[in-house]
């Protein structure tokens, strides 16, 4: 088994949740697939300007694609369910489709979100939920590790800052704070720089305060340099010294 495999519910969650995850492993020469279950056409802010929102669609397909490329992913699959409409989808189908691709490409380690979606996003706990059903619905030798991202309160405190930035009110992001985390990656101003460019691909998705950090670049290692997960299962230990998973020792 080789490579890590990213399960999210948005465009742009691969980059703001688990960016430098990604990066870290990319660079090292592991190869990392993703799967996305929706094109993100209800989430907007309303850039770039002068699109429509039955754009939206279209311009997020195009910017995961971006996206996907600066961090050095090997290969996507973006699905189609409804934005907003995970949980309202066929569960035994994602989790059967998950699955498959797990089958298919043999990781030897799932990301994906945990029950808390970070702040609770329906979308993020359905898929969540899904990804940990079809691990465990694989025989003990087929089983890839799996791994959580979490939200601890260092990280917590940093978006709240960030967000306070432009005057928003940082305690609309109802982030989960975990107690405890099993592995927090913290990235090197380089990793951060390259996370940023992979996040500006998601043009659309730029929130005030995603461009006001850039004047903070202390905020901006806090915010974007944190990377804290949660071991669910693995056959070795959660990080190695080289800031790799595991399984990738
Ligand atoms: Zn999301």
């Amino acid at each position: 088994m080789a490579g890590l495999l990213v399960v999210m519910a948005h465009p742009d969650d691969e980059c703001m949740g688990a960016g430098g995850l990604i990066l870290r492993h990319s660079r090292a020469g592991v190869e990392v697939n993703l799967i996305c279950a929706t094109r993100g056409e209800k989430g907007w802010v309303g850039k770039p300007s002068g699109a429509r929102r039955e754009d939206l669609s279209r311009i997020r397909t195009a910017e995961l694609e971006a996206a996907a490329s600066a961090l050095a992913i090997n290969g996507y699959l973006l699905w189609d369910y409804p934005d907003g409409g995970v949980e309202g989808s066929d569960q035994a189908e994602i989790t059967k489709r998950i699955g498959e691709h797990i089958s298919t490409i043999a990781p030897a380690a799932v990301v994906g979100w945990g029950p808390d979606g970070a702040y609770g996003h329906p979308d993020h706990i359905a898929m969540g939920r899904c990804t940990d059903a079809a691990v465990a619905a694989l025989s003990d030798r087929a089983r890839p590790a799996l791994y959580h991202l979490a939200v601890d309160a260092p990280l917590a405190d940093s978006y709240r800052a960030a967000i306070a930035l432009n005057g928003g009110d940082g305690g609309t992001l109802p982030l989960v704070v975990k107690d405890h985390v099993d592995l927090v990656l913290d990235l090197t101003p380089e990793e951060v720089q390259m996370k940023l460019r992979a996040i500006d691909c998601h043009q659309s998705q730029l929130e005030t305060w995603r461009v006001e950090i850039r004047n903070h670049p202390h905020l901006m290692q806090q915010v974007y340099g944190r990377e804290p997960y949660i071991t669910v299962s693995s056959r070795a230990p959660a990080i190695t010294t080289g800031g790799l998973l595991g399984e990738f020792a």
